[in-house]
């Protein structure tokens, strides 16, 4: 009973903890509104009636395919997660193996992995002939295929692996495992932080150096104008996949590197990639991705805490068909939990995601003071990746990571009157 309460308590103290981390860390205002008020969002992004209206009907055809994708996998999981149901699956994938408890673990989260993920198939294939007809998207179907099997492939391994140590932890620590796995979960988020650009982003892309020359030589430049001097400048064959334009900054101290779309650089002026570019060593410089590691650090020991409280709840996992919160047949549930939490935290994460992003807009602007180019940057990248620039506000709500194009133009057009002539 202590323990239950400890957990419980735990989950609620680190929960107040990544509240306060987000209020403080996160910029609220970026900008202070310039005399005369904020520029007015024009909701159009300077698009043609042409441009927006396709736009338009790109979403109307995609937003419906999406939330059907996330009710059915949720619908599924809670099926197999919250009736014994997931527990026989996992009890039978295993017996032809000798049903022992590993073989449960690894050939269980596989078999629920690949059952959530056949059901939404045929949702992803008719997205993807979406993105087909209006040309944003270049993969071969043997291509689109490789993907969704080595996602799904990484996203088992790292799974069953995390569920078969914490399963372990469990019976070695029945009363403590929350509080340990609570810490491993930190762990593992800081550490995947790091490892991700050098084991995941090889796995889709390959990388040649951008060749010597000017734009090499200035956003080299910016970098170190930003006092954040990267090793290299990379260019991704993004386009095997995508018409897409994008860029990032990955890799942390002596690994750290400009990554640019092979697409960015057929289809934008210098200036244009200078500006997203500016964009990303934003990021680097407030360092967005060690705050957003670091909270997320917190919030997954805070999941562990408060999963390790749920668990403890016998009516709970009579309901899922386990024994114990040691018992494989615990894994459908604790997958459905997972899902349904990451679901629930989603417009949170966006909410701070969109503040984030204005502030390294901030910095693109003060880095090449070339709003001009920004906006153009915008424009092209809306339209190139069809965009829509004022979606509906619901939507951006809960899915929004960016703030919409037509705000970033405004934004824009604010730093320019705050700048004077
Ligand atoms: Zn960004």
């Amino acid at each position: 009973m202590i323990s239950r309460r400890a957990a419980l308590v735990t989950a609620v103290v680190l929960g107040i903890a990544v509240v306060v981390v987000i209020v403080v860390r996160t910029p609220w205002v970026p900008l202070p509104e310039p005399a005369g008020g904020y520029t007015p969002v024009d909701s159009t992004a300077g698009l043609s009636t042409a441009q927006v209206a396709r736009a338009d009907a790109f979403a109307a055809a995609l937003r419906p395919a999406s939330l059907v994708s996330i009710v059915l996998a949720l619908a599924v999981s809670g099926v197999l997660g919250l009736t014994p149901l997931g527990a026989r699956l996992v009890a039978a994938v295993a017996r032809p193996f000798g049903g022992g408890r590993v073989a449960q673990v690894l050939l269980g989260t596989l078999a629920l992995i690949v059952l959530g993920r056949l059901v939404t198939l045929p949702v992803s294939a008719y997205a993807e002939t979406v993105r087909h007809r209006y040309g944003l998207s270049t993969r071969s179907w043997g291509l689109w295929l490789r993907d969704i099997a080595v996602s799904t492939a990484i996203s088992t391994a790292i799974t069953a692996l995390a569920l078969l140590f914490f399963l372990w932890l469990v019976r070695r620590a029945p009363r403590s495992w929350w509080a340990w796995s609570a810490v491993v979960a930190a762990g593992f988020v800081v550490v995947g932080s790091f490892l991700y650009p050098v084991v995941i982003e090889p796995a889709f892309n390959s990388f040649e150096p951008l060749p010597a020359g000017e734009l090499r030589t200035d956003l080299l430049a910016l970098a170190e104008k930003s006092g954040v001097p990267v090793q290299d400048v990379l260019v991704s064959d993004a386009s095997r996949r995508t018409t897409a334009l994008n860029a990032y900054v990955s890799g942390f101290g002596s690994t750290r590197r400009i990554v640019l779309y092979d697409t960015v650089l057929a289809e934008l002026p210098d200036d244009e990639i200078e500006s997203v570019v500016a964009h990303e060593l934003g990021h680097v410089v407030t360092g967005d991705v060690l705050t957003g590691s670091l909270t997320g650090a917190l919030g997954a020991a805070g999941a562990v805490a408060f999963l390790g409280w749920l668990l403890s709840s016998p009516s709970l996992l009579r309901r899922a068909g386990a024994q114990s919160p040691g018992d494989p047949r615990v894994v459908p549930l604790v997958l459905f939990l997972l899902a349904i939490g990451t679901l629930i935290s989603t417009p949170g994460q966006n909410l701070v995601s969109r503040h984030v992003e204005a502030r390294a807009d901030l910095h693109a602007l003060d880095l090449t003071h070339d709003p001009e180019a920004f906006v153009d940057m915008q424009r092209r990248l809306v339209t190139y990746n069809l965009g829509d620039p004022d979606p509906p506000a619901a939507w951006q709500w809960f899915f929004g990571s960016h703030p919409t194009a037509a705000q970033r133009m405004a934004f824009a057009a604010d730093w320019a009157k705050l700048e004077g002539p």
